[in-house]
């Protein structure tokens, strides 16, 4: 395990932590909170604080049998609303978010340990996320009625698929549930969302504050660990789609227990982005935007930029600009100042991403900045760049979804792009350029669902997020989410 050694980095903490309004006990299920079939109870812990926020129920399969049987109980007549009407709930929804954002931000960033800023991002999109759908659900139609065989008239209905089953991760809990809760609801479904079992809080405080305006059963939030919550929600008959937000070996035991009842999988799963700068790019840029997009969320972030490949020419100067930029991070508790990033998100995945810094040193990397863990309390590491590293080497190909970020060179654009693809992960990448022609045919030779041009991370609520290969096959935002969380029907008429 890597020691606090000799650190560039301290912890800017807040004097006073803001007391966050806590959600209900029990498990909301048909638009209440009732209690859990079992009296086990999980942690929900404060990462940057490492204090206990409050217990959850540790959910069993009886409460998921019990909001499965809510939502389905509420499919039909949620199904049966119009689209304005879905649209309503939605944007009354959004209102009630930004009516009490204070109260997300400072709950999402206590059981985070993310920053101020980063807290306020995520409530701001998730806000932004209902007001599209709630737009989008509206707009949204099938082919028109017309004739394709002789005397009969074809029809396109898209309809709800029924009972969806979500299961969310911890980096962004409440956005992350409302990429999902959004476009499942304008949609017409009815769902049962398992929250991750360390950041259950925002979405329960959803639960609570939007129940009057949400038909019963339509949501239902059930907490617990994901191999009995989320097994069960999986593998449930009732539940006609399952969609997750995790990791590769999460999504594998989620479409594996799916597979019995055949239901549709909607995966989005891990990432590790590479960063392909070219010799004739704007270094500067690049390394700020590497600060930013590698960073951000203390890189607990699929689409982080933590895998840069420059070309050799320029990668000692790129290096020494990126090193600079990363040297000027701050790092602190909510509250405590301006911190670019804050704490790891428990303690497991603190030991972990150390872990993983200390099988670098063992590969003979070299650790430009960072590479160690910071005086607690709290789960904090230093924001860490490392250089020297060759191709096929295991940090290349390891999500390690922390504050690390390594450098690889290659020698020209094709080495570039086959090199960019060697991974099992297909979320997202980034190209830097100023040359128009490869700006244009590098994105096209690049095997992710989401490739920047001088640029990383810019989410836009209108555009698809989601992933090829490893990192799965649903599509979260945009139209696209509308039709993975719907199914079309083709009526034929004879007019014979
Ligand atoms: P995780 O896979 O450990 O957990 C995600 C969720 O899956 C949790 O709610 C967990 O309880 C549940 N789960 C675990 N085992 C399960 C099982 N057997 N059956 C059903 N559910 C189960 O992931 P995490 O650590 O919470 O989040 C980090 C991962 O999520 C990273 O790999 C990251 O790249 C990925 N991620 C992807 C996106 C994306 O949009 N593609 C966004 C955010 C995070």
């Amino acid at each position: 395990m890597t020691t606090a050694e000799k650190t560039l980095f301290t912890v800017l903490r807040a004097e006073t932590p803001p007391v966050p309004a806590l959600p209900p006990v029990g498990q909301f299920i048909g638009g209440k909170f009732v209690p859990s079939t079992s009296s086990e109870t999980a942690d929900v812990v404060n990462p940057a604080t490492e204090g206990i926020l409050m217990q959850v129920p540790a959910g069993t399969v009886e409460d998921v049998d019990a909001a499965v049987a809510a939502a389905v109980a509420a499919k039909a007549a949620w199904a049966a609303t119009t689209p304005r009407e879905r649209s309503a709930v939605l944007l009354k929804i959004a209102d009630i978010i930004e009516t009490n954002r204070a109260v997300f931000e400072t709950l999402e960033a206590a059981n985070t340990g993310k920053p101020e800023a980063v807290a306020e991002d995520d409530i701001s999109s998730a806000i932004d996320t209902f007001r599209f759908s709630a737009g989008a659900a509206r707009a949204y139609s099938t082919l028109g009625a017309d004739d394709y065989a002789e005397n009969h008239t074809s029809v396109i209905h898209r309809e709800p698929v029924g009972v969806v089953g979500v299961i969310t991760p911890w980096n962004y809990p409440l956005l992350m549930a409302a990429w999902k809760i959004a476009p499942i609801l304008g949609a017409g479904n009815t769902l049962v969302l398992k929250p991750s079992e360390q950041t259950p809080l925002t979405t329960l405080k959803l639960a609570e504050l939007i129940a009057a305006e949400v038909p019963a059963g339509v949501i239902n939030i059930v907490t617990g660990p994901g191999r009995v919550v989320g097994n069960r929600l999986s593998e449930h008959p009732g539940v006609d789609l399952v969609a997750i937000t995790g990791s590769v070996g999460s999504g594998q035991k989620v479409a594996a227990a799916a597979a019995d009842t055949v239901k549709r999988v909607h995966l989005e799963l891990g990432g590790k982005a590479p960063v392909v700068i070219f010799a004739d790019a704007d270094l500067e840029a690049a390394a700020k935007g590497v600060r930013s997009a590698g960073f951000w969320n203390g890189g607990q972030e699929c689409g982080a930029a933590c895998r840069v490949l420059v070309h050799e020419s320029v990668a000692d100067k790129f290096t020494e600009l990126l090193v600079r930029e990363i040297s000027e991070i701050t790092v602190g508790t909510p509250g405590g100042g301006d911190a670019e990033i804050g704490s790891m998100i428990s303690k497991a995945h603190y030991e972990r991403v150390l872990a993983a810094i200390d099988e670098i040193r063992k590969d003979g990397l070299t650790i430009a900045v960072g590479g160690n863990a910071i005086d607690g309390p709290g789960y904090f590491i230093e924001p860490t760049v490392v250089t020297n590293v060759p191709a096929g080497a295991p940090i290349t190909s390891n999500e390690i979804f922390g504050p690390v970020v390594s450098v690889e060179t290659f020698s020209n654009d094709e080495e570039a792009v086959t090199r960019a693809n060697e991974t099992i992960y297909g979320l997202a990448a980034s190209v830097w350029t100023k040359d128009s022609a490869r700006s244009l045919n590098v994105p096209r030779k690049l095997d992710f669902g989401t490739v920047w041009v001088n640029s990383h991370l810019v989410i836009a609520t209108e555009m698809p997020w989601g992933g090829f290969k490893g990192s799965g096959y649903g599509r979260d935002l945009s139209s696209y989410a509308l039709d993975d969380f719907s199914r079309t029907k083709h009526v034929m008429y004879n007019r014979g």
